[in-house]
């Protein structure tokens, strides 16, 4: 993509009226093609299916830069009736959250407090926390919560960005001590400073740490649509002989559903990542600067009104 347009949609993700406009006025554009309705039970339903296709989930009540202290208790109050429908309702889901959610950029310790809440709930349904990575002025600070809590829960893990330079170190670090980590490209607009501006870069930097974090016989989501490397992962796990049960495929809801089917066929665990809820705005932005076609596809939606 033109790299203006990309940089565009990244700064508008983070406009704040623009988000504000768009819970108002409810999913629209096109969203709806990566998010799963506005409630817990519509994406409840959306679980199922997947669940009933051979897909597991991951299910993010999506929200993010919350400034005000009631918005992060609720946020937190949602994560926790999210736990308790996926416990109720029997599918096959674990939770994704975002730390900004939960007051990170409020107070550090109010979003310890939420994050510990959330952790004992997941647990007394035996249940996994993922803590989604941010931009980079927020990773050193999610990666020194995530230790904290590391040593009273071991059912959260984490996400590293193979855009960012550190993230060969880090993977190494917490890798060696089991963090459960997915590995992702990165998806905000970082500076040449900590990230690595050319996808070439970028590509080869993720099979490093994909090679770090199985090598160390750590428990490894590998989140990517991208072929090739779904390809070199295959490879790699088959010619160590890595079992299928230290690593899973992951995607996100609406993107390449056909290949997410084919790797289930294949024998693999695939999870999708689900989200919903009303803060639809800064997710669906990033997925339009990921791929041109996508503006192109709400520019027709548009014109169709
Ligand atoms: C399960 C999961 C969780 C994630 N969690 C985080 C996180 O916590 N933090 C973070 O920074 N990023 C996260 N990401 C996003 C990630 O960083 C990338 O921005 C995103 O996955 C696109 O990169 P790619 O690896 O698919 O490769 P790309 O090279 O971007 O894409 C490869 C191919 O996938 C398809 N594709 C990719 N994106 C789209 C799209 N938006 N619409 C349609 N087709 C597309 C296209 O066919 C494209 O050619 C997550 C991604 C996944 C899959």
């Amino acid at each position: 993509m033109e790299e203006w347009m990309r940089s565009a949609l990244l700064s508008l993700s983070k406009s704040k009226g623009a988000n504000d406009l768009a819970k108002r006025y409810g999913l629209r554009f096109g969203a709806q093609r990566f998010v799963a309705g506005e409630t817990i039970d519509s994406a409840i339903a959306k679980v199922r299916q997947l669940n009933d296709s051979g897909l597991k989930v991951t299910l993010d009540h999506l929200g993010e830069f919350v400034s005000d202290r009631n918005e992060a208790r609720e946020s937190a109050d949602y994560c926790l009736r999210t736990l308790d429908a996926i416990a109720q309702s029997g599918v096959t889901a674990n939770l994704s959250l975002k730390l900004t959610q939960l007051g990170l950029d409020i107070d550090r310790e109010l979003c310890l407090g939420h994050m510990k809440e959330i952790l004992e709930r997941a647990r007394s349904h035996g249940n996994f926390v993922r803590i989604d990575m941010e931009d980079h002025t927020r990773c050193q600070v999610t990666i020194d919560l995530l230790l904290q809590l590391r040593e009273q829960f071991d059912n959260v893990g984490t996400v590293m960005q193979a855009y960012l330079y550190r993230a060969a170190d880090d993977v190494a670090d917490l890798a060696s001590r089991h963090v459960p980590l997915r590995i992702v490209k990165g998806a905000y607009k970082e500076p040449r400073e900590v990230a690595f501006p050319l996808k070439a870069d970028v590509d080869q930097n993720y099979k490093k740490l994909v090679q770090r974090s199985l090598g160390a016989g750590n428990y490894t989501a590998i989140a990517t649509h991208d072929e090739a490397l779904i390809r070199f992962a295959r490879d790699y796990t088959d010619r160590e002989g890595i079992a299928p049960s230290q690593f899973e495929f992951q995607m996100l809801y609406g993107i390449r559903p056909a290949l997410q089917q084919d790797l289930a066929r294949a024998g693999y665990t695939v999870r999708v990542y689900v989200p919903f809820g009303t803060d639809w705005y800064g997710y669906f932005m990033r997925r339009l600067a990921e791929r041109p076609a996508n503006v192109a596809f709400v520019l027709r939606g548009m014109a169709n009104r």
